[in-house]
């Protein structure tokens, strides 16, 4: 009944100023986050549950909003609102805001749409002045807690509201500490605290230069103000920058009765998750302090006892907390995170919103709740962060031992977050060393300048890869991708001296040797000093995150397809939910130790005849190495193989040859030396044939198609080994299609003539074969010509790959070994500009990890649209690095390509953002 007369008291007001400022808690709902904020629509919907909520009320975001509008005076109607709804709480209450004999207390506090935690302002125990406090003495009958809670009110009210420095006032609490001969504040006696608000007040004047406000409803007008100022503190902007939070939101205001926590050992505090944020278990997780105030859990001053531990200290109140807890997470249909108080035996909430959870504790949450009914596989599909999938796939660091790795100094330096995961090994220099250790046992964290091709045996078998050049898409973060290697990239912090086998800390005088022990997390960039122990993830043991999956697959559009190039890469794609391989660069087999003379033999080759026996007896090697791609691709029960989509050579061929400049180096070596006549004459022809090769840009130079262009054989090598490899397969009944793929085609001239040199190679097999071999034709899309002119291309291709990785490069004109090593990271990072207080930022993200739709984008869109103009039947894809990148997959979704290929280990990513997009494409469309 009171709560009718009082409302219409607040409607009364209302109706005489321009606009509803003010909410009582009672008159809000979960639905009004953003006018009451995340905060106010939370106690809203608590009370209006009937839940034990000190009563208060909310001042909206419009007003914060019109604050800034007005230029920071309240808007018509505001303060009388307030006084109107305060008038409410103190009958709700039974207490007087300002009264000498039943003083009520209340907390100002900010709570924005989205939470921002500990960015603005909140003043408690505000409504103390000298008269005031000795109400709260007779009533509590307890001197020391009402001192207390007056030089709290003062500290914080002075920070806040009169910008006073706290270090001022933790002076004067140490010198009171130390007289009175105690360590904690909580030991002060009742008589020194009422000595030491005197100070305080002195302290406070001194800094405002004005006397400290007795007025209660002045301190209230203040302190409010001081809250709609802290949306835009320094603090407050930077957080909203860093997580794309708009400006123009604004805070709800929420003033609220005080309960205290600190008024014997039947009052306390505490907070607590509905479930374990840390693995999702369905079990109360927190902690609370008996006889204390919020800020003493928060300030460590003493340790809190786990929440289990209140049911034998307080056990009415814990029984009706965890009734009130589960209600909570019913009525949210999520896990939630709660602050409550128990003032004298009696529990009230505080707070309630939804919990922040780690990777497990999200996935786990999102399918337990499923299965209890609470939630629809839908919405656990959306509540999982793709990123945190890819997390609980990966090795990572041990919390603690990477805490105290910290502690003790051991982070050496950071760099490029190139491939996550999390790796220790001995800091082995070079590829030839780390594959010896790798083989023999012993783990290897194998540390280069920048890594080459010649570098991946040593690659294969180490732990983690730290390179001091090259950027997101350089030869190490890419292979290591594909490998699912933890790889810091680009590590400008360190020194890495291949001749003396070590690295030196760029700013220090530590120095890694050969053989010492370092840890890298690929996630973070993070490089340390010593072993830190990590933690192993096992696909197949994720049953929770395989049924996620499972849901996810029955939402996506997109075909989720694996970059592979190796069986062994191949089959982990098909466990982790792959449907088939995008894209095999076939140069890789190359690079293997007994086929790299071979390759050498074939690239020097004076004549086509010595050219054409080279690649004869690569030929072997490569039908293997395609037969079993295609064997680790067959579904083993219906005998059908997934589509595997095979590249023919791409990298300009220098790149297979040792490098001039150590070729140099040896023959000058060789030549003042003298008697090694042989082997000089051997190096000498070398040089002179890689010194013909040399391009001034070998990435616009000789590779791609325009190899297979000049050198045909090549070409019909690689189309013998696929075919052949696909009709001895079949010849055992399985059912293969083999797609064959043409890198960096500009023109399609260069595309109608491969054709041609591959049709009259597939039909010899066909003759060979007795029968037609199932294969399709189709080309990558990596260079803006190719996507200015897809309408051409469309004609002579069963199907397009996006080379995003390519296409980034060229129409940035930004090379994608050297950009981010030099000036992309910081284009992302902000260039810091004399005079201006933010740094300017030239890109908002690295475009070789997230695709640039404005640009990159708009020629993928054009070349999906031309394409299919000419081929309606063409099937398009992306195997750029973007394919595995969840922002990239949205946009793959919105332009309706076929599917992504991404690295296999982040199949699992994939396939969870591409139902999120189809997901949210369909609600846009609705
Ligand atoms: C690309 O360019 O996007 C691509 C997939 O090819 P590569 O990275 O091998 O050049
Ligand atoms: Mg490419």
């Amino acid at each position: 009944m009171t709560q009718q007369i009082t409302h219409s008291e607040l409607d009364e007001v209302v109706k005489r100023s321009p606009r509803k400022w003010v909410y009582l808690f009672s008159e809000g709902n979960a639905s009004m986050r953003e006018l009451l904020g995340g905060k106010g629509a939370g106690v809203a919907e608590m009370t209006n549950a009937g839940l034990p909520v000190p009563p208060g009320f909310t001042i909206t975001t419009e007003a914060c909003n019109s604050y800034y509008d007005s230029n920071r005076q309240f808007p018509e109607g505001v303060w009388e609102q307030v006084k109107a709804a305060l008038a409410i709480v103190e009958k709700q209450t039974g207490k007087g805001f300002g009264s000498k004999e039943n003083p009520l207390l209340v907390s100002v506090r900010s709570g924005a749409k989205f939470s921002m935690p500990g960015m603005m302002d909140t003043v408690l125990n505000l409504g103390i002045n000298d008269e005031t406090v000795l109400g709260l003495v007779a009533l509590t009958g307890d001197e020391r807690f009402a001192y207390d809670a007056y030089r709290r009110f003062i500290q914080m009210f002075s920070k806040i509201v009169l910008d006073t420095n706290p270090q001022d006032f933790e002076e004067v609490l140490e010198r009171y500490k130390h007289e009175a001969g105690v360590k904690t504040d909580a030991e002060i006696p009742a008589e020194d605290l009422k000595k030491l608000v005197g100070e305080f007040k002195q302290i406070a004047e001194r800094a405002s230069g004005q006397p400290f406000p007795t007025d209660v409803y002045q301190q209230l007008h203040k302190a409010i103000e001081a809250v709609f100022s802290s949306w835009n503190n320094k603090r407050a902007i930077d957080y909203r920058n860093f997580n794309k939070i708009p400006h123009n939101l604004g805070t709800g205001v929420n003033v609220q009765s005080m309960v205290f926590g600190n008024m014997g050992n039947n009052s306390g505090t505490g907070v607590a998750f509905t479930r374990n944020p840390a693995h999702g278990e369905k079990k109360l997780y927190g902690e609370y302090l008996l006889n204390a105030q919020g800020e003493d859990v928060v300030a460590g001053i003493r340790t809190p006892s786990p929440i289990s531990k209140l049911e034998q200290e307080l056990p009415e109140v814990y029984q009706q907390f965890l009734e009130i807890a589960q209600r909570l997470e019913k009525h949210y249909r999520d896990m939630q995170d709660l602050e409550f108080t128990v003032e004298k035996g009696k529990l009230y909430m505080l707070q309630t919103r939804s919990g922040k959870r780690n990777a497990g504790a999200a996935v786990k949450i999102a399918v337990d709740m499923v299965e209890e009914g609470l939630i629809t596989p839908e919405e656990a599909v959306k509540r999982v962060e793709p990123s945190q999938v890819y997390q609980l796939l990966l090795p990572r660091f041990d919390e603690a031992e990477k805490r105290r790795a910290e502690q003790e100094g051991r982070l050496l330096a950071k760099g490029l977050n190139a491939s996550p995961g999390a790796a220790f090994g001995k800091a082995i220099f070079d590829a030839d060393r780390a594959e010896e250790l790798g083989k023999a046992g012993t783990p290897v964290v194998l540390v280069r300048p920048e890594t080459s091709p010649d570098d991946v045996h040593g690659m294969l078998v180490a732990k983690g890869i730290l390179t001091a050049r090259g950027g997101a898409t350089s030869h190490a973060a890419v292979v290591a991708r594909g490998l699912g290697l933890p790889c810091v990239a680009g590590c400008e912090g360190i020194r890495v001296s291949e001749e003396q086998h070590l690295f030196r800390v760029v700013g220090s005088d530590l120095v890694i040797k050969e053989g010492d022990d370092i840890s890298i997390d690929g996630a973070t960039g993070e490089v340390f000093a010593g072993i830190i122990k990590t933690v192993d993830a096992d696909f197949d043991k994720e049953t929770d995150l395989k049924k996620l999956l499972g849901w996810a697959d029955g939402f996506r559009k997109l075909g989720v397809w694996a970059n592979a190039d190796y069986p062994r890469d191949a089959k982990r794609a098909v466990t982790f939910g792959a449907q088939g391989i995008g894209l095999c660069r076939t140069e890789h087999m190359f690079m293997e130790q007994e086929r790299l003379p071979i390759v050498q033999k074939m690239i020097l080759a004076k004549t086509k005849e010595e050219r054409e026996a080279a690649l004869e007896q690569l030929l072997p090697f490569q039908q293997s190495d395609f037969k079993g791609l295609f064997e680790a691709m067959v579904d083993p029960q219906t005998n059908e193989g997934y589509p595997v989509v095979i590249r023919l050579i791409d990298p300009p061929l220098h790149e297979f040859l040792p490098s001039y400049e150590e070729l140099l180096v040896e023959v000058t070596r060789l030549e003042t030396q003298g008697g090694h006549e042989a082997e000089l004459a051997e190096k000498r022809q070398m040089l002179e044939a890689v010194g013909a090769m040399r391009e001034m840009n070998p990435m616009l130079g000789l590779r791609g198609c325009r190899l297979g262009l000049l050198f045909p054989e090549i070409n019909v090598m690689q189309t013998r080994a696929i075919l052949g490899a696909a009709a001895e397969l079949e010849k055992e009944g399985k059912k293969l299609h083999p797609k064959i793929m043409i890198p960096l085609v500009g023109h399609v001239n260069e595309l109608k003539e491969v054709r041609r040199q591959l049709e009259a190679t597939a039909a010899g097999i066909a003759d060979d074969a007795g029968k037609p071999i199932d294969y399709k034709f189709g080309t990558m899309i990596e260079l803006p010509r190719a996507a200015l002119t897809a309408d051409r291309i469309a004609e002579v291709s069963d199907f397009f790959s996006f080379g995003t990785n390519d296409l980034t490069q060229t129409t940035f004109g930004f090379s994608r070994d050297d950009a981010e090593g030099k000036f992309l990271l910081r284009y992302v990072e902000g260039l810091e500009e004399p005079g201006l207080k933010d740094k300017v930022k030239i890109l908002p993200v690295n475009p070789f990890q997230t695709l640039d739709r404005d640009g990159v984008g708009q020629l993928v869109a054009m070349a999906v649209e031309k394409g299919r103009k000419t081929n309606p039947d063409i099937e398009l894809g992306i195997c750029g690095e973007h394919g595995g990148d969840p922002d990239s997959i949205e946009f793959c979704n919105e332009v309706g390509l076929n599917y992504v290929s991404c690295s296999p280990f982040r199949v699992p990513v994939a396939r969870l953002a591409a139902a999120q997009a189809a997901l949210s494409r369909a609600e846009k469309d609705r």
